[in-house]
């Protein structure tokens, strides 16, 4: 008998060294236990390849034929053969998450020495992306499933996300809306730029128009560099 410890539950007990197939004990999910082992042996051999290749220095790693780095790949070429037996069966979800990552971070490490071809290496790659991709939407919708009522749901979402499309509205219309105004005003002010600029253009006296239209960039400037500034206080996630 040997001890077994389910990835379901992480309930332990004893199984017989011949079997291929039980129950586990307490949550009762069906167990193929030669892809469980074969999940086992790979992640022993991964972290022992890691461990080895971390203890290479970066000056060393460009040079791939010292005995650690051999040794390393060693390790890796046998996770990887064990872990592509433990994929055949059903994994429980966590082991299949942290199999697929150590599949990619391997493969990339071999096609670095030319032992897997592009499209391999790229394989385990893209079934990362999608893995994280997958886990990422089911955090999403379980968030979302938490939220009450529609007003809920726009302010956590919708809103959010559609502020980095307000801040870029805001960052055109902001200066546009000065010259906007100025124009309201020549056609019919008592006071502000627009009339300055009108009166100034009227009596040909160059000074204060120049002086207007210095003020109205002036102010359309700031108020841009305003809005960009606000813009990254409260989008920070955004980058
Ligand atoms: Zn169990």
């Amino acid at each position: 008998m040997i001890p077994f410890t389910c990835p379901y539950c992480e309930t332990e007990f004893e199984i017989a060294e011949d079997q291929v197939y039980c129950n586990c004990v307490k949550c009762g999910h069906r167990l193929d236990l030669e892809s469980q082992f074969a999940y086992l042996r790979g992640l022993d051999a991964f972290t022992e390849g890691q461990d080895l290749i971390q203890a290479v220095s970066p000056r060393q790693r460009r040079r791939l034929t010292n005995a650690q780095d051999r040794q390393a790949m060693r390790m890796f070429m046998e996770a990887y053969t064990a872990l592509q037996v433990a994929f055949r069966q059903e994994l429980e979800a966590g082991q299949r998450a942290l199999g697929i990552e150590m599949m990619s971070s391997m493969a990339g490490e071999f096609m670095k020495r030319n032992m897997v071809s592009t499209v391999e290496a790229s394989y385990w790659n893209t079934l990362l992306v999608e893995a994280n991709a997958h886990s990422e939407y089911d955090r999403i919708k379980g968030r979302l499933a938490n939220l009450h009522g529609p007003l809920a749901f726009l302010i956590h979402l919708r809103l959010w996300l559609a502020l980095p499309y307000f801040f870029a509205a805001l960052r055109v219309t902001a200066p546009l809306s000065l010259v906007g105004a100025v124009i309201a005003e020549w056609t019919g002010a008592s006071s502000g730029l627009g009339r300055i600029m009108w009166l100034a253009y009227s009596n040909l006296n160059l000074p204060p128009m120049f002086a207007a239209v210095f003020l109205l960039s002036l102010s359309g400037m700031s108020a841009y560099t305003v809005i960009v500034w606000l813009e990254k206080c409260v989008l920070r996630w955004n980058g």
